[in-house]
């Protein structure tokens, strides 16, 4: 039993641990909550709060927190081989089972895996994949990949650079060469002028532009998150990802679909391309693979691709020490297998994603709201200083942070980004604990709505 109270692991904390996407100087003035524990969707901390996690840890634990066959699964293989590595002409059977059965949930053109330890590693592996395939094609020159503004693809050196995260880039001198970015397809930051159609087409135009601007006989590949989570949970027009299939195919552009968000059942279909109808030649994944119980990443590698670095290769020099990690991978098989059991997936699609999204639907009503938009078992609040006309607030103000404050104070774990007020929550979900978290959201939209009259700025 640990007995240490929250102000000595917060002065621990302070004195040690640099936490990721942290003012380092202002949480030591602040000091970090201490999570403790958890069970299905709830979070506690070190001082007994209670917390409904509504963004599923960081958009992965997708069956809740305290499945029984995920922690079996980890803790049989722990004791079996607890390490081995898949280099040197070796590998373990968690690694080929997993390998067997993401083939199997993924779309047809997948038969092949390449493990990563994380979303970011499996991103700098699509780099050198889809450079290396180019190089085996005799294209070598093809090697320009692009990407979206507001994109998150990751923090490493390539996945900060495929990521179109302005703050990201400053530091440290991103993008590495050979990555440009293209519009996001967000309507609402957009005039409005366009129906969403239009604007989705549009949106997706701003790619054979590109491509036509760079040399189709240049541009490697395209790569995209389904709905851009990190970025706001923007749901794209359906007109858009239809049109973005249209381009690569037109010019022969390998197509990206980083799934580490959307993967595993999030939107409704095991993969986010397959709710938005396209057709991708890779594919990232990581969190729900897990379901963020132990870390793993990797790369789909569709058959197109798969064929050249396969027949033609030689030696593809690239690879992580945790590569197929047989723990992890024993997790991942464990998790799939629960999902398929429960039926989550289409779970989402049939019962709880539509029950999010009339839930959502509902909450479009407040008068801080101005658009709302889920796609399965996402959702997205839009904050606007003026409903009518949609115009948004300052930046500066920081709307979403003062929301998300009343959020962690009365017990929900909403993200903001922007004014975008965020969830994820996990695939189990109930009905009933659905409407629990709309009441805590409806009470954190009003208490914002009081503290914004109250400074002024509403
Ligand atoms: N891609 C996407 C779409 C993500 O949302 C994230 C993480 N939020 C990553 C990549 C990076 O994954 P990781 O943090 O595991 O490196």
């Amino acid at each position: 039993m640990n007995t240490r109270t929250t102000k000595d692991w917060q002065a621990a904390d302070a004195s040690h641990h640099l936490h990721p996407f942290t003012d380092f100087k202002s949480l030591a003035g602040k000091g970090s909550r201490i999570i403790t524990r958890a069970d299905n969707i709830y979070l506690w901390d070190s001082e007994g709060h209670k917390l409904l996690d509504a963004m599923s840890g960081l958009w992965c634990v997708n069956v809740g927190y305290g499945r029984r066959e995920l922690i079996d699964a980890a803790t049989k293989q722990l004791e079996t081989l607890p390490f081995y590595n898949s280099f040197f002409q070796t590998t373990t059977p968690p690694a080929i089972e997993l390998a067997e059965l993401l083939a199997q949930v993924t779309p047809p053109q997948f038969k092949h895996v390449f493990f990563s330890g994380s979303g970011s590693e499996g991103n700098d592996t699509i780099v050198r994949m889809v450079r290396r395939y180019w190089d085996l094609k005799g294209q070598p020159e093809r090697s320009v990949i692009i990407s979206r503004h507001n994109a998150y693809h990751g923090s490493t050196m390539a996945g900060a650079s495929l990521g179109g995260m302005s703050g990201m880039h400053e530091q440290g001198g991103l993008p590495i060469p050979g990555i440009v970015h293209i519009e996001q397809p967000f309507w609402y930051e957009s005039d409005r002028r366009l129906s969403r159609d239009e604007f989705g087409l549009k949106a997706a135009r701003a790619l054979e532009q590109k491509i036509l601007e760079i040399g189709a006989d240049k541009v490697a590949a395209f790569i995209g998150e389904p709905v851009q989570g990190a970025g706001g949970v923007i749901v794209p027009p359906a007109t858009y990802w239809p049109e973005i299939q249209r381009i690569c195919d037109r010019h022969g552009i390998l197509l990206v679909s980083d799934e580490v968000i959307c993967g595993f059942g999030r939107t409704g279909q095991w993969f986010g391309c397959e709710t938005f109808g396209y057709r991708p030649d890779l594919m990232t994944f990581a969190k729900g693979v897990t379901s963020g119980y132990i870390p793993l990443g990797g790369v789909m590698v569709g058959e197109r691709v798969a064929k050249v670095l396969i027949e033609e290769g030689g030696e593809f020099a690239h690879g992580y020490t945790y590569s197929g990690h047989p723990v992890a991978c024993a997790v991942g098989i464990a998790n799939i297998k629960l999902i398929q059991r429960e039926g989550l997936v289409e779970r989402v699609r049939t019962e709880i994603g539509p029950y999010l999204a009339e839930t959502f639907a509902a909450l479009a009503e407040h008068p801080l709201v101005g658009e709302v938009q889920t796609c399965g078992m996402m959702g997205a609040l839009q904050l606007v200083k003026d409903k009518a006309s949609g115009e948004m607030f300052d930046g500066k103000l920081e709307v979403g942070m003062v929301c998300r404050a009343h959020c962690f104070g009365n017990g929900l774990i909403m993200r903001a980004v922007g004014d975008r007020m965020i969830v994820a929550p996990p695939l189990v979900m109930t009905k009933a604990q659905i409407d629990e978290m709309a009441v805590l959201i409806r009470k954190c939209l009003d208490l914002t709505q009081q503290e914004l009259k109250q400074r002024g700025w509403w």
